[in-house]
Order: C-alpha cells, then structure tokens, then sequence
C-alpha cells in the first residue's frame, strides 16, 4: 500500500468546485463525504443528471454565472481540468491566497489505493484502458478513472479500490502539486496542444514531466526509450523512481523490448520473464507494441501471471475511434481513426497499413507539423480528401507530395469523394490530425458521422 503523501491543504471549511461536469460533481459529493461546507459554481449549463446528483447530496450550486463573493468565500477551491488557469475567476482565487487544485490531486489524499498514472502525446486511453483490462483480468481489484469513465473522486468517495489506472491529460498534470504516482507511465511527447503552451515544446514537455514529481524510491517511472524527447528530458528531471523503459530498438536490461524473434520481452527485477509473439496481440501496429509494453510493465510489476497477461493482451477489445475498422466495401476497408488529433498519432496509422491509403484529414490546427507525414504520403497515400474549414497549412506541407489532394464540404462529401477515388485493395483512413470543433462537437461526433457516412455508401 502507498503511504499517504503529505498534502498540505485545508481538511474543512469552505470548499468551492469550479465547474460541474463528471469531475467537478464527484468532487462536489467527495468533498461533502470529508465533510467540507462545498459550494459548486458553473458558468455554463449544467447536465441534468449532475444536478440531480447534487440535489441528492444536498449540495447547493449554480449555473449560467459565476458568483464572485461566493467563490471567493473559500477555504480552497477545486477545478475542473476544461477550465483553463488564466481565466479570471481562478486568477482572483490564486490572488486572494486561496489554493486551487486540480480532483485528482484532491481525491489522492482521501485514499490508500496503489496509483498508476498514465500520460503521453498519444495512447494514453488504449494503454489506460488495456493496463486496467490486465489488471482486472489479473484478480486485480482496480478503479479505472482520470479522463475516462467515472470521476475518481466519485470512486474515492463511493468505492474500496486497492489500485487505481488514472489517465492523465496534460491539463490535467498542470494542476498537480503533491501528487505522487506510485507506477507513472510516460508513453511518448510528441507535438501537441501546443497552443496552450506558447508554442513551446520545452513547456509541454515540462507539464508532461509532472508525472514523475514526487515520486519515491520503490516507485516506478516507465518510459520509451525511443523517444528523442523523453529521454533529453530524463536527463534533466531527478526522479527516485526506478526506472523502466521500453523499447522496439534496444533490448535493454530491465524493462520491456522485441527479442530476436518478433517477441515482446518484459524482464521486471525480481519476476519471471513475459514473451509473447507480437502477431497474438490483439492490437496491432507498432505504436500498439509500444502500449502493450507499457501496460505489460505495469502488470508484472504488480507479479501477474505470466499466463493471465498473455491472455489479456490476446484478447483486448479497443474502445470506438481509435483505428476503428468500420466496414469493407467493394474491397475497400474503411477505418475510423477519429480520436488522431495530432500528427504523430497520423504517422502511426498510416505506418499501420498497406498502400493505398485515401487519407481524410484536417479540422481545426493546433500548430501542426505535418513536415513529418511527407515520406508516408508519398510512399502510401493514394489521396487526401481534406474536411475542415482552414487546410491551407496541410497544402503548403503535402501538396507536392500527394498525388491528389482536394477540398469536401461535410463528412458525408468527403467519404462519397473518397469512395470514388479508393481503388480494390486500398483504405479509406479517417485520421484528421485536428481538433474537431470546426465542423463536429467532439472527436466521437466526427468518427460516428464517419461511420454513418460509410455505412451509407
Ligand atoms: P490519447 O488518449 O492519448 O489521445 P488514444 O489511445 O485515444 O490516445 O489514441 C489516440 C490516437 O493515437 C489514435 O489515433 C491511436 O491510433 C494513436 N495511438 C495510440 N497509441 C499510440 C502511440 N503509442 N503512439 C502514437 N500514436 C498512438
């Protein structure tokens, strides 16, 4: 079991939550659970089902303003990840002396469970998820939380979980402080919201890095010993944890890596030695080998069986929107890969398939460099059909290197296009390397408009 850290924050008093969405209300009931007077603040609309769950818990809020006086009136103040620093409430807060933390480092207090916390530029929810799936599998009894599923302060307040898999975003690691990850897990740092941090990487990778704040020895620090970045990085952050990389270049001593046969080695000190033929895994793609190994780490060093982790690695079932295969039509396979918001997360995909591929991308830029893609396009890509309101930097980076590239006017469009310039034997790839909101609500609106554009082909 972890010891408590020592956090050094109000126990009682006045609490206010910033923001009412799946974090902000588990706070809220954890909170009042502590027995804080809480007091929850939304300057937008607030879900029916979270206020009736603070109804339920006699917690008082509002919606559609933010009461200054009120909030003010804390002892500390929780907020929700979506709800940037510099926003002026939170600045007033920070000026007035009156904490402002983030759930996850308010709910690490109120329990003992062992935390694994997972962050990287990309797989952060397929290793997230397929760890918690190995875990569980493993007779584990684990909590799944972070930017996933069920708050974790609702699961602290509710639930008796002996480990926790938290996926955490770099919004999220921002806003931690004392948090300490008994297991962390940094999968790679590639370019990437780069906007919200001036347009520098050095800043990016600096909240990345949080993971390993804190961290004590007997704890673990997992990382790619592939990435350029991380391991620059690694140079410069102490960290007591003992470290364990992965790799598909180096067979290194302790961690996980390819053997001379195409297995994935994990060797953790003190524990048997895992391999697994990398063709058995459910997952396929080299950046897939990379979140197996990750999570494989994590799992024996937790003693799992060596058979129980080979079944859940055989047998994991991806969530939607992550290289998603979504139909094969007249001998063209339509893959969904929504949830690539960024460049590299592009070049994996497309490393993961045969040529042709006809690419659909673009939607809202976040300070891309597409200059990485140029090889692949050249090499595999058949076309690319852009959606999105503003692809003017996807032409000035791939526009000599695509052999077509062309405009459409609604996902509906794009797919139609796509179909008719996808010969036998290609793939039609969603992987958009944007954001969304230009054209969709979110990633799973534009992956299921996808989806329903394919299956109306
Ligand atoms: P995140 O939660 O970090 O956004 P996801 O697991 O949802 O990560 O995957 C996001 C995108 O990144 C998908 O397109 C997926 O295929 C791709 N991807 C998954 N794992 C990796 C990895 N280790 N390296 C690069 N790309 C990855």
């Amino acid at each position: 079991m972890a010891a408590i850290p020592t956090y050094h924050y109000p126990q009682q008093g006045k609490l206010t939550v910033l923001g009412a969405g799946e974090s902000g209300v588990g706070t809220a009931i954890l909170a009042r659970q502590k027995g804080f007077d809480v007091w929850v603040s939304d300057s937008g609309r607030i879900a029916d089902h979270y206020k009736a769950l603070l109804r339920e818990a006699g917690i008082p809020f509002e919606e559609g303003v933010h009461t200054e006086s009120r909030i003010l009136d804390a002892a500390i103040a929780v907020k929700s990840p979506g709800i940037p620093a510099h926003v002026p409430i939170v600045q007033k807060l920070k000026a007035q002396r009156i904490p402002v933390i983030a759930e996850i480092e308010f709910a690490a207090q109120y329990t003992n469970a062992k935390l694994i916390g997972i962050t990287g530029s990309n797989g952060k929810s397929t290793t997230t998820m397929l760890t918690w799936h190995m875990l569980s599998q493993g007779g584990l009894n684990v909590g799944l939380a972070g930017n996933i599923g069920r708050s974790f302060a609702l699961q602290v307040a509710r639930e008796q979980y002996d480990y926790y898999v938290l996926e955490l975003s770099s919004f999220m690691l921002d806003d931690m402080v004392h948090f300490r990850a008994d297991v962390a897990v940094l999968l790679n740092i590639t370019p990437d919201h780069l906007d919200r941090y001036g347009y520098k990487l050095e800043n990016y990778v600096e909240s990345k890095f949080r993971i390993v704040r804190n961290q004590q020895p007997g704890d673990l620090f997992i990382y790619c010993a592939d990435d350029p970045v991380t391991v620059a990085a690694l140079a410069k952050h102490y960290t007591a944890a003992k470290l364990l990389p992965f790799s598909l270049h180096t067979q290194v001593t302790h961690g996980a890596y390819l053997n001379d046969n195409n297995e994935l080695v994990i060797n953790v000190p003190n524990q048997d030695k895992f391999t697994m033929d990398i063709n058995e895994l459910s997952l396929q793609g080299k950046h897939n080998v990379y979140n197996n190994m990750a999570s494989g780490l994590v799992a024996k060093a937790q003693e799992l069986r060596n058979a129980s982790m080979k079944e859940s690695m055989g047998s994991f079932k991806n969530i939607p929107h992550r290289l998603e295969f979504v139909a094969c039509i007249a001998g063209v396979n339509y893959i969904n890969d929504s949830k690539a918001t960024n460049v590299n997360a592009v070049w994996y995909a497309l490393e993961s398939f045969a040529p042709q591929v006809v690419l659909i991308m673009g939607g809202v830029d976040k300070g891309n460099d597409y200059e990485m893609l140029r090889d692949l396009v050249k090499t595999k890509v058949r076309a690319i059909v852009c959606i999105g309101k503003d692809n003017s930097r996807i032409y000035d980076s791939l526009e000599d290197d695509a052999k077509i590239i062309v405009n459409s006017s609604s996902m509906r469009d794009a797919v139609e296009i796509a179909s008719h310039l996808a010969q036998k034997g290609d793939t039609v790839l969603l992987s958009p390397a944007c954001a969304s909101f230009d054209w969709f609500r979110n990633f799973e609106d534009r992956g299921n408009q996808f989806k329903v554009a394919v299956m109306d082909l």
